[in-house]
């Protein structure tokens, strides 16, 4: 169904039950206040002139407001477009003209930047940008007025309208491996996908679930807010951006069951210096997302943080967003070593990327996905749509993984990370987890570069511990001699203070490659 139409069920069932907290605003809302607030913008959307199918962008640090807007559009027909809210002038620009967005909803929360002046700046050469409300000032209140000039029926007439499979959302992929494209997805992509993941973990009206992760992201807006109130559980806001402290005394005060985050999300909170004195007693279960769990890591959360339900997620921002995920019920072997088995009503297979043909269980290949999930394209993009989606809807990841005996799958790297060295295949998570183990390494990326004989050659790029004394190139190969198959060793290295990320936390190995990989440089 719709999301509208679902939360109108989440409210008739549970009209007392708290909806939303936002703890640094002190907004507090039950699902019927909720519903309320959540009409009076859509209204007020619909007086000033959104029509079905209209972009209406939201650029914010998460709020009560970001989750306003998120289901007011979804209510009145708009796609909403998710922007980042560390992007700066260039990368809003372009999300603006990519999307063709109309309104845009921007916040004056978010303390380190002046959205105003970035949103000034771009405006000239947005043409199709037709309004600009500001969250939490004036022209807030100018939107909410606009509510009255909108009656019960137009609302409901809108309503009737929209169909489960319209597009109701647009979110850009982290761009990792080369430019973010626009995923568009549908009413009946990400709700289903809310819902299940939500089922997943056993979510009632009882549960309250404290959400640090952004909203601009699936992990927040889809894993979070829609697998709430899908189930008429709470959605707790710690804080406008991830705050360790904040955040664990907010799980503490609302006496919250889940707790999201990435894995160095949970090991900055269980690192607090006052971290035993948080009462986690009401927590139960949480999610993990983004990146392989260290073992120690998940030891401690599992004990230390009460979450003994603790659930892995896999997935990317065109399967809405989740394909893989921990059941309840799984050992610890399998929370740190998968992510996961199969969603119900999704399809996986591991194929041959070349041939397509499915590969036997244990072999590495191609992880693909097909079902409820699999978005509607790439907006306004139909030749990536064709490359990422065949014929057969089957949506082409780019991931390397395996599907084990016992269905449970194990992600082994990406594709284009993949180094080809003298028809060997070597993947570079296998050997920077190796050398993460070296005595003067604090982090690693390894990376194919061109190379004329063996056509790949193995680049480590090194983040030593002491910038005074890095490792040198004979130190690491005698270091995996002996440990590692000699065409696995690095032939190549760069010494660096840092790697070139992603707003969205993950390393560009592309950026590496191209910088370093030219020989002789
Ligand atoms: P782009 O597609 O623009 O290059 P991206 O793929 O990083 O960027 P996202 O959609 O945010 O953008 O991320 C999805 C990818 O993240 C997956 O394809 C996979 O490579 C990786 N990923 C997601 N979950 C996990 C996990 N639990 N373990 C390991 N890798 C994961
Ligand atoms: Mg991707």
């Amino acid at each position: 169904d719709t999301i509208g139409r679902n939360l109108d069920r989440t409210i008739a069932a549970y009209p007392d039950r708290e909806a939303l907290v936002d703890v640094p605003a002190d907004t507090r809302w039950t699902y019927a206040e909720f519903g309320a607030a959540v009409d009076q913008l859509a209204r007020g959307l619909l007086g000033t002139g959104v029509a079905k199918g209209d972009r209406v962008g939201i650029w914010a640090v998460n709020c009560a407001e970001w989750v306003l807007v998120q289901y007011a559009t979804a209510r009145i027909g708009a796609i909403m477009v998710n922007i980042n809210p560390a992007y700066r002038a260039h990368e809003l620009e372009y999300v603006l003209k990519q999307a063709g967005i109309s309104v845009l909803c921007a916040s004056q929360r978010h303390k380190t930047s002046d959205y105003r002046a970035l949103v000034e700046q771009v405006r000239p050469s947005c043409p199709e940008l037709r309004a600009v409300h500001y969250i939490q000032d004036g022209s807030w209140d100018v939107l909410l007025d606009a509510a009255v000039t909108v009656t019960d029926e137009q609302l409901a007439a809108r309503e009737a309208e929209l169909s489960c499979d319209d597009p109701v959302n647009i979110q850009y992929t982290s761009g990792t491996t080369g430019f973010p494209k626009g995923a568009t997805l549908s009413h009946h992509n990400i709700l289903n996908n809310g819902y299940f993941v939500g089922e997943m973990v056993a979510y009632t009206e009882r549960d309250r679930i404290c959400l640090p992760v952004p909203f601009y992201h699936c992990f927040g807006m889809v894993m979070g807010n829609l697998a709430a109130t899908s189930h008429g559980a709470c959605m707790v806001i710690p804080a406008a951006s991830f705050d360790p402290a904040a955040t664990l005394g907010a799980v503490a005060e609302e006496r919250c069951t889940s707790l999201y985050g990435v894995p160095t999300m949970f090991i900055a909170e269980l690192n607090l210096a006052d971290f035993a004195s948080y009462d986690l007693s009401t927590l139960r279960t949480g999610i993990m997302a983004g990146s392989p769990c260290p073992v120690e890591v998940m030891k401690r959360v599992v004990a230390e943080m009460n979450m003994a339900e603790v659930s892995i997620c896999y997935g990317m921002t065109e399967t809405s967003p989740v394909s893989t995920q921990t059941r309840r019920d799984d050992d610890l072997e399998r929370r740190t070593g998968t992510v996961g088995r199969v969603l119900p009503h999704v399809e996986v297979k591991i194929v041959d990327p070349v041939t397509g043909v499915t590969l036997p269980r244990g072999e590495a290949g191609e992880l693909r996905t097909r079902g409820y999930s699999v978005m509607l394209g790439y907006w306004n993009e139909p030749d990536k749509t064709a490359e990422a989606i065949d014929a057969g809807r089957w949506m082409h990841t780019g991931d390397l993984a395996v599907m084990r005996e016992d269905g449970y799958v194990q992600i082994v790297g990406r594709i284009k990370d993949m180094i080809i060295r003298g028809g060997e295949n070597v993947y570079p998570r296998e050997i920077e987890e190796f050398l993460y183990g070296h005595p003067k390494i604090a982090d690693v990326q390894v990376v194919g570069v061109p190379d004329e004989r063996y056509g790949e050659e193995i680049l480590a790029c090194v983040v030593p511990r002491d910038p005074g004394d890095p490792p040198t190139l004979e130190d690491i190969a005698a270091y995996c001699r002996d440990q590692l198959a000699h065409y696995k060793i690095p032939r190549r290295l760069e010494i660096l203070a840092g790697f070139p990320m992603t707003v969205s936390g993950k390393v560009r190995k592309v950026e590496l490659r191209r910088q370093y990989g030219p020989a002789g440089e």
